[in-house]
């Protein structure tokens, strides 16, 4: 619905200066075909309804609008709405994604899809979609990441995947990206690539866009049943800006404030942290003309933050033109303030989110605040934190 007046990205796959495609020859003939193939499908009525039943019925779709009225309570601002992605299969929204390119590589003619993981999240959401559409499923990890996520490997192999482990460069995700590049440029054939979010070469940024835009477009239905206006305020974190730019889709057109929450780390001054918009500046980089950490030179600089989901070098390329057009905020929350709202959600309303997720729960606090009672403000609770109890109570020095 907001197509024809915004028009991006444009045919070449950019957004303003941003995005496009940045790749080797070989890889060329692969998005062409792709986005034809998306073309066609995005308007195919039996690639749609079958999409819309595994929503309903496999990932559970709608999520819910929760009123969080403890936590508005307890921040005496604004009312707190929270979208529930949490509640979907598998426990975030990467699954929104991760099975409409199941289908989509199906009705292309693929026997096979493949994917890289860092944390594993996404290799856990590409494996589901493999296992549902009847794919073989190849899954490309570092071995440092291997060691780190041994439960999301053993998940992944359940579900019938094979986990390959990347021994090269840093042994981490950049180097199975890779990996997963060099596989598919030779597979090509009967090979999709499932990327994980709004970033990479086009058609990537737009196809992902279009799949996580069901999260507003359901949210914007459900504020507009509950309190019969559209809310003053959505915010979201920024990873590489797939769960945000699916909530606030549906809503660009309107007069609605939006913030972005990037991942602060220990701080922009410190070094290390994944806020591209506070410390980046515009690069290329995994085919895509983007924000990027980066150093004179151009190298690619490492990133930190408590949240592996938001721990990446780039952002989108939509997010990047919506700031320069002032349509979204963007800042950050750091690993501190984070682990903060992780805990202040357990407590004040049940329910654990995921560390990226608390990221946003951070920063919506502190904006509800500002505001008058009768405000309304969603927030997007993308995953749930069932993933980083772990990972939280050793920080706390906990032991389990
Ligand atoms: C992967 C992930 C993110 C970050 O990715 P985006 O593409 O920015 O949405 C955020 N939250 C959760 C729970 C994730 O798993």
């Amino acid at each position: 619905m907001t197509r024809n007046s915004k028009k991006t990205p444009n045919s070449k796959g950019h957004f303003g200066q941003y995005g496009g495609r940045y790749v080797p020859e070989t890889l060329m003939p692969a998005l062409i075909e792709l986005e034809k193939a998306y073309k066609k499908y995005n308007r195919d009525k039996g690639f749609l309804d079958e999409l819309n039943l595994l929503r309903k019925d496999f990932i559970g779709r709608p999520t819910p609008l929760y009123f969080a009225r403890n936590l508005s309570r307890h921040t005496a601002g604004a009312k707190i709405y929270l979208k529930r992605e949490d509640l979907c299969h598998t426990g975030a929204h990467k699954i929104n994604n991760a099975i409409a390119q199941a289908l989509l590589a199906l009705r292309m003619g693929k026997k096979r899809i493949i994917a890289e993981t860092g944390a594993g999240q996404h290799g856990v959401a590409t494996a589901t979609g493999a296992a549902l559409a009847g794919l073989e499923c190849e899954i490309y990890m570092g071995s440092e990441d291997i060691r780190r996520q041994s439960l999301n490997v053993f998940r992944m192999r359940l579900l019938g995947a094979t986990v390959t482990e990347v021994t090269t460069g840093s042994k981490t995700l950049k180097d199975a990206i890779n990996e997963a590049l060099r596989d598919w440029t030779t597979n090509v054939q009967n090979t999709h690539y499932v990327m994980g979010t709004v970033f990479g070469p086009h058609p990537y940024p737009l196809m992902v866009r279009d799949f996580q835009s069901v999260i507003g477009r359901e949210a914007r239905q459900q504020i507009l049943k509950a309190e019969k206006r559209l809310p003053d305020c959505l915010i979201a974190c920024v990873g590489g800006g797939s769960n945000s730019i699916g909530l606030f889709h549906a809503f660009l057109r309107d007069n609605v404030k939006m913030i972005g929450v990037e991942a602060g780390g220990h701080g922009i001054k410190s070094g290390k942290h994944a806020a591209r918009f506070a410390g980046g500046s515009l690069g290329i980089f995994q085919g895509c003309k983007s924000y990027l950490l980066q150093n004179r030179d151009g190298n690619v600089l490492g990133t930190h933050s408590v949240s592996a989901g938001l721990d990446y070098a780039s952002v989108g390329p939509e997010h990047c033109y919506l700031k320069d057009i002032n349509k979204i905020q963007y800042t950050y929350a750091t690993d501190t303030e984070a682990l903060r709202a992780f805990e202040l959600l357990s407590r004040t309303e049940g329910i654990i989110p995921a560390l990226e997720s608390a990221h946003g729960i951070a920063e919506g606090v502190k904006v509800a605040s500002t505001m008058s009672k009768n405000s309304i403000i969603i927030i997007n609770l993308s995953g749930r934190g069932d993933k980083d109890v772990q990972e939280v109570a050793r920080i706390k020095g906990i032991k389990l």
